[in-house]
C-alpha cells in the first residue's frame, strides 16, 4: 500500500490551497473530499478578499501576501480564478452616527474613505439614499471561490497529487501517533495527515475522542442565475452582527455545549449584504446561526423571506429577483486568525481550518506550512 507524505482531509479552498502546495514542493499528496458535486462554505460564498483587515503586523503582512498571492494565482495555477479588485462598500444604518462608525476602522491596515450619501449612491447606483445615513469605501479583492479551487485541484493533478471522492470515517491511530486514515472504502497511509474539513473538522474529531476548539456557524444565502444589470461593488453592512455571534461560541465551549448529544441553537443574526459574480450571478446574504449541531435543519424557506425582506431596503432591486436559497457550514476559530497547526498531544496530525477572511489568508498561509515544512525536513 502506497504511504503518503501528507493526506488532506476537505477539498474546499482550504484544503485545495494546502494540497496544491504541498505537491509543488514535491510532497505526495492525497486529497481526500467526500462529494463528487461540491456543496461546502467554499461554493456559497461572496469571494471577498479582505485584505486590507490585517489589525497586528503579522495579519497586515499576511494581508499583503494575500492580494499579491490573488493577482498572480490565475497565471501560477494556468487556470481563471476571476480575480478583480473592486470597492467594497459598507452601509452605515441610518440609526448609526457615520463618523462613529469609521472610527471603528482605524485599526485595519486600510482604513476606509467615508461616504455620504450621495457620493454612496454615485458608488453604487442599485442603493436606495433613503436607507442608509453614508457608507465605508474600502479597495477589496474577489475570486470566484469555486474557480479558484477547482484551478488549485487542477494544479495540484499536473504536479503529480491524487485526488479522490471518499468520506474519511477515521484516523489510524498507533499509541500517540496518526498514521493515516480510514474511508468507507479504503485505507490510506501518511507521515502527516492534515484535517482542512471546514465545519465538519470538529465533529470528525471529536467521534475520534480528539477534541478541537473549531467552531463553525450555520450559514443560509440565495443564489440567483445571471441578471441583466451589474453592481459596481461588493455591498455589506459596515456594523455586522456575524462577530457578535462567533464569540458566543466559547461561552458554549465553557459549558461543553458542544460535545453534548442534545443540540444547543442559539438565536440567528442576518447581515444584508449582495456580491455579483462576472457571470453576472447573485449571492444575497447572509444569515449566520450558531447550533452546535452539524445537521441542524434549517427552514429555507422562511431563511429566504427574511434576507429579501432585510436587503430589500438598502437595495430595492436586488431583493425581487429569483433564486435559491442554500445552507452550509462556515467554520471558524476563536483563538486568533485560524486553526493552523499540529494537533497537541498528536503525532502526525494537523488542522487547516478556522480561519478569519479565508480567501485572502488561506492561499498565503498554505505557501508558508509548505515553505515551513520544507524548512523543518
Ligand atoms: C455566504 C458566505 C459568504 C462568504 N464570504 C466570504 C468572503 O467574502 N471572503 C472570505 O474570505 N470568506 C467568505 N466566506 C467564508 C469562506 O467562504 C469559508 O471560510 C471558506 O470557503 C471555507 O473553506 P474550507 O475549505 O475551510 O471549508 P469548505 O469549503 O466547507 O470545505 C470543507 C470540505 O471538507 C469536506 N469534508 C468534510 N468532512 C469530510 C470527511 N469526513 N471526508 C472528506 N471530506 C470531508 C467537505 O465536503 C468540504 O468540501 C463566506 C462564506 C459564506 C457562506
Amino acid at each position: 500500500m502506497k504511504n503518503y507524505d501528507w493526506i488532506i482531509i476537505g477539498g474546499g479552498i482550504t484544503g485545495s490551497a494546502l494540497a496544491y502546495e504541498l505537491s509543488k514542493k514535491k510532497f505526495s499528496v492525497l486529497l481526500l473530499e467526500k462529494d463528487a458535486i461540491a456543496n461546502n462554505a467554499t461554493l456559497y460564498s461572496y469571494g471577498g478578499l479582505a485584505y486590507w483587515s490585517g489589525t497586528t503586523d503579522e495579519t497586515r503582512q499576511l494581508g499583503a501576501e494575500g492580494i499579491e498571492l490573488h493577482r498572480h494565482l490565475s497565471e501560477e495555477l494556468d487556470g481563471d480564478t476571476e480575480f478583480r479588485e473592486l470597492d467594497l462598500l459598507l452601509t452605515i444604518n441610518q440609526e448609526d452616527n457615520p463618523q462613529e462608525i469609521a472610527q471603528d476602522y482605524d485599526r485595519f491596515a486600510i482604513t476606509p474613505q467615508l461616504l455620504d450619501i450621495k457620493q454612496a449612491c454615485e458608488l453604487e447606483p442599485l442603493l436606495n439614499p433613503d436607507a442608509i445615513a453614508g457608507a465605508l469605501r474600502l479597495p477589496h479583492g474577489q475570486i470566484d471561490p469555486q474557480k479558484t479551487t477547482q484551478a488549485y485541484q487542477v494544479a495540484f493533478r499536473r504536479h503529480g497529487g491524487v485526488i479522490k471522492y471518499e468520506s474519511v470515517i477515521d484516523l489510524i491511530r498507533q499509541g500517540d501517533t496518526i498514521q493515516g486514515v480510514i474511508t468507507k472504502q479504503n485505507t490510506y497511509q501518511s507521515a502527516n495527515t492534515v484535517v482542512a474539513a471546514g465545519g465538519l473538522t470538529r465533529s470528525l474529531l471529536q467521534g475520534r475522542g480528539i477534541s478541537v476548539k473549531t467552531y463553525f456557524t450555520h450559514a443560509q444565502l440565495i443564489k440567483t442565475a445571471p441578471v441583466d444589470f451589474e453592481l459596481k461593488t461588493i455591498v455589506m453592512p459596515a456594523v455586522q452582527q456575524r462577530f457578535a455571534l462567533e464569540a458566543t461560541a466559547s461561552d458554549l465551549e465553557s459549558r461543553s455545549a458542544w460535545e453534548q448529544p442534545e443540540p444547543t441553537i442559539v438565536k440567528s443574526i442576518l447581515d444584508p449584504g449582495v456580491v455579483q459574480f462576472r457571470d453576472r450571478s447573485l449571492c444575497i446574504g447572509q444569515i449566520s446561526a450558531i447550533a452546535t449541531e452539524p445537521k441542524t435543519n434549517f427552514d429555507l424557506a422562511l431563511a429566504e423571506s427574511q434576507i429579501r425582506h432585510q436587503i430589500a431596503p438598502i437595495l430595492p432591486k436586488i431583493s425581487e429577483i429569483p433564486g435559491t436559497c442554500h445552507h452550509c457550514l462556515v467554520a471558524f476559530s476563536d483563538r486568533g486568525i485560524a486553526d493552523v497547526g499540529a494537533v497537541e498531544s498528536l503525532r502526525g496530525l494537523y488542522l487547516f481550518t478556522g480561519f478569519t477572511s479565508t480567501l485572502v489568508f488561506a492561499p498565503a498561509i498554505a505557501k508558508r506550512f509548505a515553505n515551513q515544512t520544507i524548512e523543518n525536513l
